[in-house]
Order: C-alpha cells, then structure tokens, then sequence
C-alpha cells in the first residue's frame, strides 16, 4: 500500500518477520517507508499506521513532538476512525463528488 504524506508517496508493509520485537511498527522517512507489524491484532497495526503517519508529519515538518505526543496523537485519531465508520465513508466520498 502506498500513503501519501505531504507530497511524498511512503510505501507501506505489513511484515511477519520484523527482527525489532520492542516496536509494533517504524518509518524511515528517508526511505520513504513504514512497516508495521502484522503479528498484532488488526486493531493495533491500525493504531500503530496512523502512529508512523504522525511519525513522517513529524520529520518532515521538523515539528520536534516527543515521541509521547505522537503516542497520544496516534492514539486519539485511532479511537476517532475506530469510533465513527461513517466519518471515514464520508471523507472517502468527498474527493469522488
Ligand atoms: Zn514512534
């Protein structure tokens, strides 16, 4: 799967064999790449996708959040998509109109 953060098209894989089993996930932005960790429940790579997402808006920008504030902010968008399906299905349709 491929995201686009800020101009930039970021290549996404859901690895079974990450080596690092201390994180559920990472970007390297230089790399344009996030991996994340298929061997958690689906709910938690969700989470941990829109955690690296945070993670590259972060580098990019140059924004200087500790990783504490990318937890938490990861954190809040996972429960408002988790939350509101319907959010999602209306934002998909916006750019189809
Ligand atoms: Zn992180």
């Amino acid at each position: 799967m491929k995201v686009k953060i800020l101009g930039h098209s970021y290549n996404v894989f859901f690895d079974s064999d990450r080596t690092d089993r201390n994180e559920y996930g990472n970007c390297i932005s230089s790399e344009l790449r996030i991996s994340i960790d298929n061997n958690t429940p689906k709910s938690w790579q969700n989470e941990t996708l829109i955690h690296e997402i945070a993670e590259a808006i972060n580098a990019h920008l140059d924004l200087k959040l500790e990783h504490s504030t990318i937890n938490r902010v990861g954190s809040i968008i996972h429960q408002i998509t988790e939350s509101n399906p319907e959010l999602l299905k209306f934002l998909a349709n916006i750019k189809k109109k």
